[in-house]
């Protein structure tokens, strides 16, 4: 097979302006991330480059949580029907989506179970064993673990039906600190976002509708992807009292009295290797932030005759070594030599380029005499190609990484800007909207739940949340001319 036939075997990937959702899965597909279970409904099977990226964000996350009091724990699988039936409206949100297991041992279950779509219910159990006192307080806990929600339309990495997550759960001995806790991890979503993913999001509250099922208030980070759409990006929870007493989690306080316990829980999932992709990367593939991409750095030795092959090999492992003894963002760089015999230098660059990997270092015999190497960014001002001498490169090597994880927050903050708007008339709104159209709106809205219903019966987008950084500015709802007291960000969302 030629080197042509190859690279057409593998397929090509379409351009973002002609079928944005087909290019997609096709940058999925290019970057070997992941594919469809075919045999298990719903389902994706994550493939070791698509999980690697998922452990580089449970390495930071998990700093993170540590860094702020929280300690991991793991709690079964399987939570009794009963759990989920003990709070009103956890149920009724959570019901069509359930998987439930009715046999096991081949028998038929007593009481079934169902596969956990979210764990507050048996968390809250086991928080009911362990709170007595005021001095068990607070308590905070995260689960690394994996979910079930039985989801119709699914699409790989933002929405399967099986996916992984973390959920952190926290009990509080009053409302004002739980407060304080799910504002603060918000917080944390919120800075690793545009820190680590290098994905600016904006910080709100959920409406009314939109709450997750069984919270008093609901808050979320909403990111904006290339083609104007909103990726709801991690959530925190107030969940009251409302689990404490499902589960009759109570404590005696100070004062010897008995009282239930405050609680929050927050998460993110896997859909943020989806966010990370529709941010970033391009009609060439993948593109990674430095401080995400399972390999920094690729080093390409060329060499025409078998006899410069060992030369510019020996070079090329020696710039590598040095490479690896560097730190970048608290990570040892990793860097590869590409060193593989049966493919010629232009299969490689393609190869590394649809992975998504930073940075490209080409080494040749003429490099070698002039002791320097060819350097190619995978996108930005680094995309047109340098000659970096071997003195010094590590240093150049590392402020190029931390450049470019900063350029592409810039190109996505600048993307952010260009497709905002503020509007008022609501049949203006309704042209932004059409089909396969979308853009951050900052409209007015009174607050009323058959307006939100509107807008979304006409055009799709729904109100992404109430922000938190808002001007006070009263103006009169964009559908129905009450009054309101600031704009809010609506949407078309995944
Ligand atoms: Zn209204």
């Amino acid at each position: 097979m030629s080197q042509a036939d190859k690279m057409q075997e593998r397929g090509t990937i379409t351009p973002r302006a002609e079928n944005y959702s087909q290019w997609y899965l096709d940058v999925i597909r290019e970057a070997d991330l992941a594919e469809p279970a075919e045999v298990v409904k719903g389902c994706m099977v994550i493939k070791p480059n698509g999980y690697s990226i998922w452990q580089q964000i449970q390495r930071d996350l998990d700093d993170r949580f540590k860094e702020t009091g929280h300690k991991n724990a793991y709690f079964p699988m399987l939570i009794p029907m009963s759990f989920i039936e003990k709070e009103a409206e956890h149920v009724e949100g959570f019901s069509p989506e359930l998987a439930v297991v009715t046999h096991a041992g081949g028998k038929k279950l007593e009481e079934p179970y169902v596969i956990r779509p979210t764990s507050e219910t048996i968390i809250g159990y086991f928080f009911s064993k362990w709170i007595q006192s005021w001095r068990d307080l607070p308590l905070l806990i995260n689960q690394w673990a994996n979910v079930m929600r039985w989801e119709l339309k699914t699409r790989m990495f933002l929405r399967t039906g099986e996916f992984l997550w973390q959920e952190g759960h926290t009990a509080h001995a009053s409302h004002d600190e739980a407060m304080v806790e799910a504002q603060k991890m918000l917080g944390v979503y919120a800075d690793f976002a545009e820190q680590v993913m290098a994905m600016p999001v904006v910080k709100g509250d959920k409406s009314e509708t939109e709450k997750f099922a069984g919270a008093e208030r609901s808050m979320t980070i909403e990111a904006m992807m290339q083609n104007g759409m909103a990726l709801q990006s991690g959530t925190s929870h107030d969940l009251g009292q409302n689990f404490g007493r499902a589960f009759d989690v109570r404590f005696q306080n100070r004062d010897g009295e008995l009282e239930y316990v405050w609680q929050t829980s927050w998460g993110v999932s896997t859909r943020l290797v989806g966010g990370l992709i529709m941010t970033h990367s391009d009609d060439s593939g993948l593109v990674l932030p430095p401080r995400l991409a399972p390999v920094h750095v690729v080093i390409v030795p060329i060499y025409r005759k078998a006899a410069q092959r060992a030369e510019v090999l020996g070079a090329a492992e020696k710039i590598a070594a040095e490479l690896r003894a560097q730190t970048l963002y608290g990570r040892r760089l990793d860097v590869e030599v590409d060193d593989r015999e049966e493919y010629k230098p232009g299969y490689k660059f393609y190869y590394w380029e649809r992975r998504g990997v930073p940075l490209r270092l080409e080494l040749g015999p003429r490099d070698m005499e002039s002791r320097q190497v060819m350097a190619r960014g995978r996108t930005g001002t680094f995309a047109e190609k340098q000659a970096w001498s071997w003195d010094g490169l590590s240093e150049k090597v590392l402020s190029m990484l931390e450049a470019m994880q900063g350029e592409l927050l810039e190109s996505a903050r600048a993307r952010r800007e260009e497709m905002s708007v503020q509007v008022d008339d609501y049949d203006q709104f309704k042209s932004y909207y059409g089909e396969g159209r979308s853009r951050f709106s900052y409209a007015h809205w009174c607050g009323d739940a058959a307006c939100e219903a509107k807008i979304k019966e006409d055009t799709k987008a729904t109100i992404r949340c109430i922000p938190w950084e808002r001007e006070e500015e009263s103006g009169s709802c964009m559908v129905c001319g009450k009054p309101s007291k600031g704009r809010v960000l609506i949407a078309k969302a995944y």
